[in-house]
């Protein structure tokens, strides 16, 4: 019998829709993410609305985070990712920020700070973002972000969120 050496890893996930039922977007983006091998859903938050921004005229978004426990690397957790988000029809060329059936960031990953082109962790919108915060605040209130520090810090830095917990 071999054992295996590889440690587990926690990651948190940002999840956002503002397409086609965005709540039943993401219900079933957790459940698929439950079907990541070598990964473990531990906890999803409530679900959230925000105005969306970057200037584009589209309807609300709702978004929410996961916590995983994962021992595969942080690309290949992102590569999942993707595929998940292909599977529930997101279309490849969008525009960015723009309207989307599900979006699946990886947010951070343990204590590893990564900048390479088509990935970079934390994941560097976290500091301005509401909906990311308060669901991350929500599931892992001790969380500390590398470069950033604790999550409960950070949002007290950030004006009156635009942002409403729908359960
Ligand atoms: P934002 O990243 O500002 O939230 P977005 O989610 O709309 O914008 P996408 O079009 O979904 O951006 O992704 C663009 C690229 O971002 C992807 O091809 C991916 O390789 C890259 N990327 C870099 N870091 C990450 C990360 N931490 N999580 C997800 N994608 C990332
Ligand atoms: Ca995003
Ligand atoms: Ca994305």
């Amino acid at each position: 019998m071999t054992t295996s050496a590889v440690h587990w890893f926690p990651a948190y996930v940002g999840l956002g829709s503002n397409l086609n039922g965005p709540a039943r977007q993401l219900a079933s983006a957790f459940e698929l993410l439950t079907e990541i091998p070598d990964t473990r859903l531990l906890r999803r938050s409530s679900l959230y609305r925000s105005a969306p921004f970057g200037g584009i005229e589209q309807p609300d978004f709702i978004n929410a985070v996961a916590a995983l426990l994962t021992r595969l690397p942080a690309g290949d957790l992102l590569r999942e990712l993707q595929h998940i988000e292909q599977r529930r029809g997101r279309e490849r060329g969008e525009v960015r920020w723009g309207p989307r059936v599900l979006d699946l960031d990886l947010l951070v990953y343990s204590d590893q700070r990564i900048d390479d082109p088509d990935l970079v962790v934390p994941h560097p919108g976290i500091a301005e973002r509401n909906f990311v915060l308060l669901p991350l605040q929500e599931i892992a209130p001790g969380l500390s972000v590398p470069g950033l520090g604790l999550v409960s810090r950070i949002r007290a830095n950030l004006n009156e969120p635009e942002i409403s917990c729908i359960g």
